[in-house]
């Protein structure tokens, strides 16, 4: 299995490390210009974008380059170049900003990338890019920024001042911890609505006990039905102040849910680490084409935000080196972990999971993770060891095929 895992590409972790830069009165008025500049023609370009409905690199390029070129004073054609890709990149992003033209901030960050700047380690030292030419800035940063400037293959850049102070925000390359082999098998995660997520070990997240739905989940889910309603007063409404207070909910969620989604992927990398295991979540990818949606896919509103707590916890998980697995959703709520049975008279009611077989009983989220937790050692089994002559037993069943999407790897 060693074999299997050096021959993947072994592609290492972005991060971002801050440095301090120390420009002279000179040099920091060349950076002004060059931040005025980068986002004035981002926002020319992104005007034409919109105008003609052209939003990728190569469309763009040919259509804004020139006008791009003679309009804003001081650009070079690298930064035009990068500026293009910017823009580009904007809009691919955001889908929903396609509605209006996306305005560039005057004064905010600007992207840097190789052919922009240099960096002279030794010396302390970057220079950049400016519509009066290059500047070689000294910088500074915390130990560990530094330590990771020295050693660590480094990325684009993005250059900001911030009340006064200059700063370059540096995306490097970390290298990828080798994966643990998990000795003491998977935890299971499962995701939900009522509950956003439920583990094999019976840990509901972000809360406190499974019977509490008066906890923070209980706020969260009474939150979220706030807002729905809320939503669709508001778009019933469809006035422009209506639209206004539509994309402020909207943002005061994402962040919301974001932030949640970072505690619980931080909460299960942490446990899994503990106790020598290795994760499984549910692969919502791929299940779109299935005659009955999945549990989770019917509910759209909030898609984004599963998918984003299997990224967060694929991302921790492989900075930690531990084993991390996508399993097949299929039936994860109908099956007895116990006897295998499959079946949707195993849920009597909503939240409730009872076996009609073997009797086993409990918290239906608890169950499914509980499926997902063993899928995850199959599914493991499977990606890691591909010159085994038998399958694990739980291949043989239907409802509990593990998909051979490890990650770990
Ligand atoms: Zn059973």
């Amino acid at each position: 299995m060693a074999i299997r895992r050096s021959a993947t590409k072994r592609q290492g972790l972005p991060s971002v490390v801050q440095l301090r830069l120390t420009p002279t009165p000179d040099q920091a008025d060349a950076l002004t210009a060059a931040v005025r500049v980068c986002n004035q023609a981002a926002t020319v370009i992104s005007r034409l974008a919109w105008q003609q409905r052209v939003f990728t690199v190569l469309n763009l390029h040919r259509l804004a380059y020139h006008p791009v070129r003679t309009q804003v004073v001081g650009l070079g054609a690298q930064a035009a170049i990068r500026a293009i890709a910017r823009v580009a990149g904007a809009y691919a992003n955001r889908r929903a900003t396609k509605k209006r033209a996306h305005i560039f901030r005057p004064h905010g960050a600007i992207p840097y990338d190789a052919r922009l700047m240099s960096w002279n380690r030794d010396a302390r030292a970057v220079s950049l890019w400016t519509p009066r030419g290059r500047v070689t800035l000294p910088y500074t940063g915390r130990l560990e920024a530094l330590k990771a400037i020295d050693t660590l293959p480094i990325g684009e850049a993005d250059l900001i001042c911030r009340r006064g102070i200059w700063l370059l925000q540096v995306a490097v390359t970390l290298p990828k911890p080798a994966v643990r082999e998990p000795v003491n098998g998977f935890i299971g995660v499962d995701q939900g609505v009522a509950n956003l997520a439920v583990t094999s070990d019976g840990v509901v997240l972000p809360g406190l006990a499974l019977s509490g739905t008066i906890s923070f989940n209980g706020h969260v889910r009474a939150l979220r039905q706030r807002r729905h309603g809320q939503r669709r007063r508001l778009q019933k409404k469809g006035t422009p102040a209506a639209r206004r207070v539509l994309r402020r909910l909207s943002g005061r969620e994402h962040r919301m849910m974001t932030d949640l989604n970072h505690q619980i992927s931080k909460y299960v990398v942490r446990e899994a680490e503990r106790t020598g295991r290795g994760i499984a979540l549910e692969d919502l990818q791929g299940i779109r084409g299935r005659a009955r949606a999945h549990r989770l896919q019917r509910r759209t509103l909030h898609s984004w935000a599963f998918a984003q707590q299997i990224a967060f916890t694929r991302y921790k998980a492989a900075r930690a080196g531990i084993a991390f697995v996508l399993v097949d959703p299929a039936y994860t709520s109908q099956a007895c972990p116990e006897c295998g049975y499959v079946s949707r008279a195993n849920r009597p009611a909503r939240g409730r999971f009872s076996c009609t077989r073997c009797g086993l009983a409990g918290h239906a989220d608890h169950i499914a993770a509980r499926n997902i937790a063993a899928r995850g050692v199959a599914g493991w089994a499977v990606v890691n060891q591909p010159h085994a002559t038998g399958f694990p037993s739980a291949r043989r069943d239907r409802e509990s095929k593990p998909s051979a999407s490890a990650c770990g790897s």
